[in-house]
């Protein structure tokens, strides 16, 4: 039962399940209170309807549940008054500096304009400029580009009966990401491309999906016993060894056991009308997968170590909380501390320094990262406006995560520079995990239950 790889990720050699499992329990109430009771954490602003899927047309695919609406934060009053439109303005400069390091662009600046008592995280930000440690594409938090403010707590991650050949071309599509090197389908050679052609009929994706479950779990079969045969299957090879490749097939698989977690525990029953966990859901999806719920335990030690490594720079004056209100700002930070000061109970509980470093690990890091952000380009093709903006703030978070391990150097004293958004992802992504770990141990519980009852 090692959840996370002991090809030299983790330092000693596995992290089990129960060592993660018990991290959870000091971890899930500090990250709880701030996600669920301060302003900064717990709203994040995003453009959630006005992009169009960059990769197909995805008229049919949308989602006309009532579940799956998003509800926006329409009224001004609503929205934290720092955050207003009005004193987003007053934000926005052309003298940008981050108080930790240059400006990267001269004319526009990534970060905004800091004056000596403006936080980074307050600033305005350009919805069109990419810092080139990004994992993903930023999200924008500009007065002028028609974002919405979203109250997370009052728009939860759950089942909304989004499915079908929308939702599993967005899958098949993030999993072809995984292909490095080569692919056996022409579509996948360049996501860059507005050329898809219409995706194929839902049986030939859902058999598609399938040879990649499949391939995937062949995979996991030989990781842990190399003299497993390797069986090509149509579409899906992952022919690869190297530790990146893996690591970029865990992150998605994770996310996607994470999200299946949460829709199977938060399930709408079609007859009463309640809300309930549906144990047959988690059967199928994730028990009878254990290698997804070991990606998904796998991310929890991922994003714990981001969280871990950045917690002292967040210590500092280089981050604000800024709400308007100085104690506001204070009792927020004392949260988010408490969160980091957890997280590193277990000291590199991943080891991010022995990835990109052998054999061809240097060359696939750019790659790695274009394909992430592709990733989070996809999200505009989820047809479901509730899956979307956890879709976006998921993926926004690993690639937070991924970006604070592997684009700042441990032994360094470069800072972290971090947009709002990205520090809210990161936050709201691993409160996410921390919840799916506590949802799938009572998942077991009443596994075991019923089997009693048997
Ligand atoms: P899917 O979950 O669609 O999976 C498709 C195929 O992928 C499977 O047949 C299997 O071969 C493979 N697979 C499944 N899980 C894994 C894994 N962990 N690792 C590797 N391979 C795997 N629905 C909601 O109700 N609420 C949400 O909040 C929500 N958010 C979503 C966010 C995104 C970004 C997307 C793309 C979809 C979201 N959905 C959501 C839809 C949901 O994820 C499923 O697609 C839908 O419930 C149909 O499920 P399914 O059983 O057909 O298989």
């Amino acid at each position: 039962d090692c959840p996370v790889s002991s090809k030299a990720i983790v330092q000693d050699a596995c992290a089990s399940y129960l060592t993660l499992e018990k991290l959870n329990v000091r971890v899930k109430p500090a990250i709880d209170d701030l996600t669920q009771t301060t302003d900064f954490f717990s709203h994040y602003r995003l453009n959630l309807f006005n992009k169009v899927c960059p990769f197909w047309d995805d008229q049919n695919g949308f989602c006309g549940n009532i579940g799956c609406a998003v509800e926006t934060l329409d009224n001004e009053a609503d929205v934290p008054e720092v955050w207003r439109a009005k004193e987003l303005s007053k934000l926005e400069g052309p003298l940008a500096k981050h108080p930790g390091g240059t400006a990267k662009k001269e004319k526009r600046p990534l970060h905004g304009a800091l004056g000596d008592n403006v936080g980074e995280s307050c600033v305005f930000e350009y919805d069109d400029e990419c810092d080139d440690r990004d994992y993903c594409v930023p999200e924008d938090e500009s007065a002028s580009a028609k974002g919405d403010y979203v109250s997370l707590l009052r728009n939860p991650e759950r089942f909304t009966g989004y499915t079908g050949e929308g939702a599993w071309q967005v899958w098949d599509a993030i999993y072809r990401e995984n292909c490095f090197s080569k692919s056996s389908f022409p579509k996948s050679a360049n996501l860059g491309m507005s050329s898809w052609p219409q995706g194929p009929a839902v049986q030939d994706f859902k058999q598609m999906m399938d040879a990649a479950g499949r391939q995937a779990q062949l995979q996991q079969q030989r990781l842990s016993n190399p003299k497993t045969p390797f069986v090509a299957s149509t579409g899906f090879e992952v022919d690869d060894e190297c530790l990146e490749k893996r690591v970029f097939y865990r992150v998605v698989s994770g996310m996607h056991a994470s999200i299946s977690a949460h829709l199977c525990w938060d399930y709408l029953n079609q007859t009463t009308g309640e809300w309930q966990p549906n144990l047959a859901c988690y059967e199928t999806r994730l028990d009878k997968h254990p290698e997804r719920i070991s990606n998904l335990y796998f991310n929890y030690a991922l994003v714990t170590r981001a969280v871990a490594k950045l917690g002292p720079y967040l210590q500092t004056d280089q981050y604000q909380f800024c709400t308007g209100d100085p104690s506001e700002d204070a009792a927020t930070r004392a949260k988010v501390l408490t969160v980091t000061q957890k997280a590193s109970i277990i000291p590199q509980i991943f080891d991010e320094s022995l990835m990109f470093v052998n054999g061809e690990g240097p060359s696939l890091k750019e790659d790695f990262r274009n394909r992430f952000r592709n990733i989070s380009r996809l999200m505009d093709c989820v047809g479901c406006d509730k899956c979307r903006l956890w879709g976006k703030v998921q993926t926004n978070g690993y690639g937070t995560a991924l970006k604070v391990l592997f684009e700042f150097d441990n032994n360094s004293d470069d800072i972290p520079v971090l947009k709002r958004t990205e520090l809210v992802a990161l936050f709201n992504t691993y409160a996410r995990l921390s919840e799916s770990l506590s949802t799938i141990s009572r998942f077991r519980t009443l596994k075991d239950e019923k089997a009693a009852a048997e």
